[in-house]
This record gives C-alpha cells, structure tokens and sequence, in this order.
C-alpha cells in the first residue's frame, strides 16, 4: 500500500534546516513545544535485519560512537513524532535505526585507514554492502544471527539508507534532500552541538542519556573530526570548518551537564 519513497524515506524535503523548519507550508509547527519521550516510546525494531545491523555495529564501533548512534535513533524519532507527524515523513523506525547505526562507520580507525575516501562515503558504500550481504564481508565469523534473506535490506531501502549516510554532513542551504537523510542531520546537529534545542524535551535528553551515556562523547567526536582531517586534509568534513566544527562540538552546552 505504501510506497518504496515513502517508507525507505525518499521523500524530498528542503535540504536547509531553516528553510523546512520555518518556512515550508506543507509541515507547519502543529506544537509550540515538545512532550516529553521516554526511549520506552520511541523502540529499537525487532526485525531480523535490524538485529542483525545491531550486532554488526555492536561489534565494530566503540562505545562512545555505539551510544551515539542510539541516542541519534532516539533523538530523530522524538522530533519525527513532535515536528513531522505528517504522511509523507512516514518511513519505517527500521529504515531510520538503519542509517544511525552505520551513519559513522567510516570513523573507526580501521576504516578510517581503509580509504581515502571522506568517511561518510566511505560508510554510505560499506552500508550499502553490508545491508544486502547476510553475512558480513569482513572479519565476521558466523553469527548465525537473523540468517536468511529476511535479514537482507531490500536494494531501495541500502540505497535511501546509504544517500543518507553520505550526505549527512551536508548542510546545504539550496535544493532537497531525503526525508530520511534530513532526520540524520538534524539528529546528528542535535547530538554533537544542542542545535534545534527546541524541537526536543529536556526530560526526552535526561532519559535518552541516562541509557546511552555520553562517556565524553563531545571530546572523543571533536578528536574524530581532527583525526581525519589530519590524515585526510581533502576530507568532505573540513567543509563545515576546520576549527568552527571541531570547536561548536566542544561548545555542546545543552549535552555538558550529561558528558
Ligand atoms: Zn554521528
């Protein structure tokens, strides 16, 4: 019934924050503040595929960045639910879980070191393999978790999740961008610097964090940032600034009190 754009989340958006925050008729601020959503409303999928990603990126991310990644999940469907309760911003929580557990595989230090690509490309296209191979291509043994094709992510949805791994540090202020891909950066924005501080609950930042704690998550991204930037000086993150990211990341005043 529903179709592949909407549910994989290819839905065009406007890629400018602002511009879809405030200036776009078809999705106007029905709320003028957030309720409070405790990750008991907001549920990890159960689905074969999405366990399995789990373990994969349970398996290959560092803490920090696993915790990140979750509390990204948890933070982009709390402003779904509060700012987009709209049908065409209706994607599955899968696809969503999807994108923000791979979103930063590419900055583990094996990956980081794997390619000279820019590590949001380099991850969009290791998504894109690791969505639609049931058995992982690397060092994975048998996990014998979710086997079969039901743990395989149909080409459309690894596409809508990879374009939005790679593009989710592309802050453009023209055109579109996915439905799916706009959730990650404004996700992602709200985790590493306390932008869009409006759109979630204080009570929604205290719970997300009391389950998947910071461990100094500002410090250790900011090292990231600098970390490929210095093996990679072309990198596709120097486009938001080689000081002004590192230094707005460790600027996060709404996440201190949680570091
Ligand atoms: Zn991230």
């Amino acid at each position: 019934m529903s179709s592949p754009i909407t549910i994989y989340g290819l839905t065009a958006v406007p890629a400018s924050a602002t511009v879809l925050l405030t200036e776009t008729p078809a999705y106007p601020r029905l709320h003028a503040h957030p309720d409070p959503i405790p990750i008991t409303e907001t549920p990890i999928p159960t689905t074969a595929l999405a366990q399995r990603i789990n373990t994969y990126a349970q398996t290959h991310l560092p803490e920090e960045t696993y915790n990140h990644c979750l509390r990204v999940y948890h933070y982009g469907l709390a402003i779904k639910k509060h700012r987009f309760p709209f049908p065409d911003w209706a994607f599955t929580d899968e696809s969503y879980f999807l994108a923000c557990l791979l979103h930063d595989i590419g900055t583990t230090e094996t990956n980081l070191h794997a390619t000279r690509l820019s590590f949001e490309f380099f991850g969009g296209i290791l998504a894109l393999r690791v969505l639609q191979q049931s058995q992982t291509i690397d060092d994975d043994s048998d996990s014998g978790n979710g086997s079969g094709s039901a743990a395989i992510a149909p080409q459309e949805q690894a596409e809508s999740v990879a374009e939005a791994i790679i593009r989710h540090q592309d802050l453009c202020q023209v055109g579109k961008i996915s439905a799916l891909g706009q959730l990650l950066q404004l996700a992602t924005i709200f985790d590493n610097t306390g932008s869009y501080a409006d759109l979630v609950h204080p009570d929604t930042i205290k719970d997300v964090c009391a389950h998947f704690p910071r461990h100094h998550w500002s410090g250790c991204f900011a090292a990231t940032i600098r970390r490929e930037n210095g093996l990679k000086p072309w990198a596709h993150t120097t486009a938001l600034g080689e000081e002004a990211f590192p230094a707005k990341v460790l600027g996060n005043t709404l996440m201190e009190p949680y570091e």
